[in-house]
C-alpha cells in the first residue's frame, strides 16, 4: 500500500484523478480485459478513495456485473468497477511504478506470448539512422504526468 498523493488521468487530460491509497495490484488475463485495454492483459490496482479532479470517465457495462470507465474524448481506458471497489488501469497513473502487480488472475485466458515477452530481442535505440531526428520532431499532445491548472496550455 502507498499513501497519497497518487495522481493520474487519461492521455488527453480531460479526466484526472487523485487516489488516497492503493490496494492490491494485479495482472488480469481475462478476454474482457484484453479487449477493454486493447492489450495482452489488464494491469489494474484497487483505488481506495478515488476523487475525480477533472471530468469523469464515460462508462461501458461490459457485463451485468462490471462497468469500465474510459475518457470519452481520447478513449484511454481508466477503470474497472465491479460494484465494490474501483480498480484503475495502472498505465493511466502518473507514476505507474507505485503499483507493482503482485498477482496474475484469470490465467486460463492468458495469451501464449505473455510468457515469452522477456525473451524478445530489444532494438538498440541508436541502431537506425535518423531515428533521433524523427523523435526530436514529435510534438506530444499527451497530458503531462502531473496535475495542471489549465489544459491544454
Ligand atoms: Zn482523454
Amino acid at each position: 500500500m502507498t499513501s497519497s498523493p497518487i495522481t493520474g488521468g487519461c492521455q488527453c487530460g480531460s479526466v484526472r484523478y487523485d487516489i488516497k491509497k492503493l490496494g492490491r495490484a494485479t495482472i488480469c488475463h481475462c478476454r474482457m480485459c484484453q479487449k477493454a485495454l486493447g492489450s495482452f492483459y489488464g494491469p489494474l490496482v484497487t483505488a481506495l478513495d478515488i476523487e475525480w479532479t477533472r471530468g469523469k470517465p464515460a462508462v461501458y457495462a461490459s457485463s451485468n456485473k462490471v462497468t469500465r470507465g474510459f475518457c470519452a474524448d481520447c478513449g484511454t481506458p481508466l477503470t474497472y468497477d465491479w460494484g465494490k471497489d474501483v480498480e484503475i488501469a495502472i498505465g493511466s497513473m502518473d507514476n505507474p511504478t507505485l503499483a507493482a502487480p503482485v498477482l496474475q488472475v484469470n490465467i486460463k485466458d492468458k495469451l501464449p506470448i505473455v510468457d515469452a515477452l522477456h525473451k524478445l530481442p530489444m532494438r538498440d535505440p541508436n541502431a537506425n539512422e535518423g531515428t533521433a531526428e524523427i523523435v526530436a520532431s514529435i510534438k506530444s499532445n499527451q497530458h503531462p504526468d502531473h496535475h495542471t491548472t489549465d489544459w491544454p496550455e
